[in-house]
């Protein structure tokens, strides 16, 4: 791979299904690589340390902030997360497209920082669909389950600078949109007009 890779920022409401999309994605493609964010939030039960998040302290999430360490952060219902810059700088060099799964306020930091970013909402059918969703994984209480379901609402009305929607219905179909997005992102005129001039100068030659 020569080419730099992509960044592509993923964001929806909390149970959408935005892990469950771009694990499944990454199932059939070996250019991605996911950026692992740092967290203030507690493991859930079956989260793994590095893989899912790195889990910090608050104190530890403040050094990172003052270091310049983190390319964008945000909190989020009462907890603070926040995208490690070096790896995602280092995999693009690499020719990876990196994913980052990041809520809206993050986000619009990103567009604003890198108007080139791949902007992906992703979207449940309905917001029934969501609770239910919310509900069956069981990893949040009640009361956070409200929390997260009105900061959905919120994000909806913020979600005004993505270039793409993907309706979270048929998962195997979600992630063939994702997919198929990140390939067209590589053909953009801007990323391959070169040809139009080498291949010229290149035959006149
Ligand atoms: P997020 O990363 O957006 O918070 P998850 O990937 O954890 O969401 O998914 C939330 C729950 O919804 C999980 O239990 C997951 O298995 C389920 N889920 C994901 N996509 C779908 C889908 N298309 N249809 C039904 N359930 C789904
Ligand atoms: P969860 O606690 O459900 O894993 O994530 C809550 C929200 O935080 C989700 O919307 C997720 O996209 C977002 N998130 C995860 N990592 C980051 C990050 O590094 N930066 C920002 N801004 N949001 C993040």
């Amino acid at each position: 791979m020569s080419k730099k890779g992509k960044l592509i920022v993923v964001s929806g409401p909390s149970g959408v299904g935005k892990s469950s999309l771009i694990a499944k994605a990454m199932e059939k493609r070996n250019d991605f690589c996911f950026s692992v964010s740092v967290t203030t939030r507690e493991a859930r039960p079956g989260e793994k340390d590095g893989e899912d998040y790195f889990f910090i302290s608050r104190e530890q999430f403040a050094r990172m902030v003052e270091a310049g360490e983190l390319l964008e952060h945000a909190s989020y219902v009462g907890n603070d997360y926040g995208t490690p810059r070096a790896y995602v700088e280092q995999k693009r060099e690499d020719g990876f497209n990196v994913v980052l799964d990041i809520e809206v306020q993050g986000a619009g930091q990103v567009h604003e920082m890198m108007p080139e970013a791949v902007m992906i909402f992703v979207v449940p059918p309905s917001l029934e669909e969501l609770e239910q969703r919310l509900t069956l994984r069981g990893t949040e209480t009640p009361e956070k389950i409200r929390g997260r379901l009105q900061r959905a609402k919120e994000e909806y009305q913020q979600a005004v600078f993505y270039q793409y929607i993907i309706v979270n219905d048929d998962l195997a179909v979600a992630a063939d949109e994702f997919s198929a997005i990140v390939t067209a992102s590589h053909c953009l005129y801007e990323d391959r007009k070169n040809y139009l001039t080498e291949s010229q100068e290149r035959y006149e030659s």
